[in-house]
């Protein structure tokens, strides 16, 4: 018989019922699991023997391995490279704030179809859609590991490989998963979903998660740029987009993240820097702008990193339009590029 995740909970309490245990059970179980880390189902000292038994023969606590596993050298960032049991691979990256503002940016799709020019994942195209138990087993690696060096997960992005409206369903469980007060504990405004802005899914968020945040890759101001690095603008310009966002705003009243990445050449001559001022002036917004970082695989498109003094112009000019901007720390600079690249290419190769 097939086994199912312990994080389904649905078919775990239907497995109860089937066998006439109390309900009360997958409190204990759910317990042990999102509170106490505990991985064997053994371990569970709470619930009788025939019941852990019955979970060891029926369930399974983690289907993806680790395959690569990188720190920056100021202990801040740590980089995971997951394999799927159908032999995929996922990233996923953990940022130490030394506030305790600790962040998982997870992946929600195995590649992505979006195709924005300047993202390694793209180039795989789409693999698959994850099922849940492969989103929530990657936070719960990184909240076992935050748990062993005694701090706790803050914030969840839904902002690594792959593009979340497209996987809707099962990114809606898995916010449920990491809000839900005897999981992840979570609150809604500490998960954020990133978005290249498909206009139709953005709508359906804004009705079932009021409270939720909403990132969008914009990454240019108007459609002549932004079509050259991001096909979605084809069908969903900046137009459309922002008249969305509004009603997400205004029913919302929470501000929109905007990112925008530096490229040379490409997207930052300063004139974009007006536009931009003059596309978010008045509108609930906070930019980050996030230097392109060559070595994420994409450096055969000649792209390279905006120099720090463009990026900092660009922030004073959106300041004379009254706009928030935050420049992302690149933490992780310094985690062995090479050798992490090593790692994913060799495994791509070998499919
Ligand atoms: S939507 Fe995100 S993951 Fe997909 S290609 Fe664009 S930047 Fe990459």
């Amino acid at each position: 018989m097939e086994r199912f995740s312990i994080h389904n909970e649905i078919e775990l309490k239907e497995l109860l019922a089937e066998n006439k245990i109390p309900a009360f059970r997958y409190g204990q179980i759910e317990n042990a699991i999102y509170k106490n880390f505990v991985t064997k189902f053994q371990d569970i000292q709470t619930i009788p023997k025939d019941l852990r038994d019955l979970l060891d023969e029926r369930c399974f606590y983690q289907s993806l391995s680790i395959d690569h596993e990188a720190t920056s050298s100021n202990g801040q960032t740590t980089k995971f490279l997951f394999e799927t049991q159908d032999k995929l691979l996922i990233e996923a990256v953990l940022m130490r704030h030394l506030s305790g503002r600790n962040t998982l940016c997870i992946s929600c799709q195995a590649g992505c179809p979006m195709a924005c020019t300047f993202c390694a994942t793209w180039k795989l195209g789409l693999q698959k859609n994850l099922p849940l138990y492969e989103i929530v087993e990657q936070v719960m690696y990184a909240a076992k590991m935050l748990n062993w060096e005694w701090e706790r997960l803050r914030n969840i992005v839904f902002m690594g490989m792959g593009e979340p409206m497209l996987n809707y369903d099962v990114m809606k469980e898995a916010i449920h998963v990491f809000t839900a007060q005897k999981k992840f504990d979570l609150s809604n405004r500490r998960v954020t979903v990133s978005t290249c802005g498909i206009v139709p899914w953005i709508e359906k968020f804004t009705d079932d998660f009021p409270q939720t945040s909403l990132a969008i890759s914009l990454h240019a101001p108007n459609d002549d740029i932004r079509r050259e690095i991001m096909p979605v603008d084809h069908t969903y310009d900046i137009n459309r987009l922002m008249t969305s966002l509004d009603r997400y705003t205004d029913k919302t009243n929470k501000k929109i993240f905007y990112e925008y990445i530096m490229i040379n050449w490409v997207n930052d001559h300063l004139k974009l820097a007006d536009e931009l001022g003059k596309l978010l002036q008045g509108r609930l917004a906070h930019v980050n702008f996030i230097p392109y970082n060559p070595w994420e695989g994409t450096s055969s498109d000649g792209y390279s990193t905006t120099p720090r003094f463009i990026i900092e112009k660009f922030q004073r000019t959106l300041e004379k339009y009254g706009v928030v901007s935050t420049i992302r720390a690149t933490m992780w600079d310094d985690i062995d590029a090479a050798c992490w690249q090593l790692a994913r290419k060799k495994k791509e190769e070998e499919k």
